[in-house]
């Protein structure tokens, strides 16, 4: 059986399709995760992600770890037993929710430690701890512990939290490898930090290459920096990392994002816009982002999406979505969400099928032109 490997059938311009091949099967890419927070994907049953086309999922170390607990969860039999989704699990690190939700941080040299959102008990995270965590879990793609500063700090402060970051990387990796019959069967990601600033991306990048990782990721981006600073910065920073690996843009992002991402040699994504949007009333479509809350739908009885297979579109009108989503019922959010994870895993399929076939940038160019018209 193979732990980890990463066979890339085609490219196009700077676009890769692919596929990974772990244990727990193979993950076509470009790969877009949806995520699983608290061991479930908002709204939905595991079989149901999967019908929509998703290899993988994506767990949050911070919220797990929480509730119900790593230690817990481990008792249970591991997140994929627990959760009831047998293909590979991603896990973040915790670093990053760490820093948006949760109160009274304090960041040394050793970790953070914190209290929790939900009842202000104190905890630590290191890059030991949440390797434990995520071997804990079972997690099939582990990422090493960061640091994710905001992007609009002076570059001095971001500098000094990137090198942390990269003795955190070393610190996970050896931890990593010290997790026994886990260690054999996973894969580990570094992160490369930096911001916006290509010499420290480029430092980050030499430093994570020299540590080495089965896959490599690009944090610090869709942090409120804009679409045009991100695409600048992925400009240079995907091509820094090394080319035989897949390239990760963690938290990302619109389906336009991810069409430019792609573009520029990403290879894997997750975001939670799908799901959340799909709770909210937003539906995205070809024809780009509906509210379907909005009057206009309220005696329209065609599909949310003309060209959607999905089961939302080939069984309900807008009309009957916008009625769910007035009256707040919870069936509005779960086919929302259902058609939303088809949508964007039809969009992946999309692009890996024109990657292959070498028309890709026919496709973004068509892409564009219909979801970003009005
Ligand atoms: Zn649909």
């Amino acid at each position: 059986m193979t732990r980890f490997a990463f066979d890339i059938h085609a490219t196009d311009g700077k676009a890769r399709t692919g596929t990974i091949r772990m244990m727990r099967g193979d993950i076509r890419t470009p790969a877009f995760m949806p995520v699983g927070t608290a061991a479930t994907v908002k709204a939905m049953k595991m079989e149901d992600v999967r019908a929509s086309g998703a290899d993988i999922i994506l767990g949050n170390t911070y919220h797990l770890m929480l509730r119900p607990g790593a230690e817990r969860v481990a008792r249970l039999g591991g997140l994929h037993k627990f959760g009831g989704w047998e293909r590979p699990i991603l896990t973040d690190s915790g670093g990053y929710q760490v820093m948006s939700l949760s109160d009274l941080r304090k960041i040394t040299e050793e970790g953070v430690t914190f209290a929790s959102h939900l009842d202000g008990s104190r905890h630590l995270l290191s890059p030991e701890r949440s390797m434990e965590i995520q071997r804990l879990l079972g997690s099939d793609i582990v990422m090493c512990f960061d640091e994710c500063p905001r992007a609009d700090q002076p570059r001095d402060v971001i500098a000094r939290s990137m090198e942390m970051s990269m003795r955190w990387a070393r610190r996970s990796r050896d931890a990593f490898n010290a997790g026994g019959e886990h260690a054999e069967r996973s894969a580990l990601f570094g992160i490369q930090q930096g911001a916006l600033d290509e010499g420290l991306r480029k430092a980050s990048a030499d430093a994570l290459t020299d540590i080495g990782f089965d896959g490599y990721a690009i944090g610090g981006l869709a942090v409120g920096e804009g679409q045009e600073a991100m695409f600048a910065t992925l400009d240079f920073a995907p091509e820094q990392l090394p080319a035989d690996r897949p390239r990760y843009l963690m938290g990302v992002g619109k389906p336009d994002d991810l069409v430019g991402a792609v573009e520029r040699g990403v290879d894997m994504f997750d975001c939670v816009l799908p799901t959340r949007s799909g709770r909210n009333g937003q539906a995205f479509t070809w024809h780009g982002p509906l509210n379907m809350r909005n009057a206009r739908h309220a005696e329209d009885t065609g599909p949310l999406d003309e060209r959607c297979p999905c089961p939302t579109c080939t069984k309900y009108s807008r009309a009957y979505l916008h009625h769910l989503h007035k009256s707040g019922e919870m069936l509005g959010a779960m086919l929302l969400t259902e058609h939303n994870l088809w949508f964007y895993q039809q969009l992946m399929a999309g692009m890996r099928a024109a990657i292959a076939e070498g028309r890709f940038t026919a496709f973004a160019a068509d892409f564009r032109r219909d979801y970003l018209a009005r």
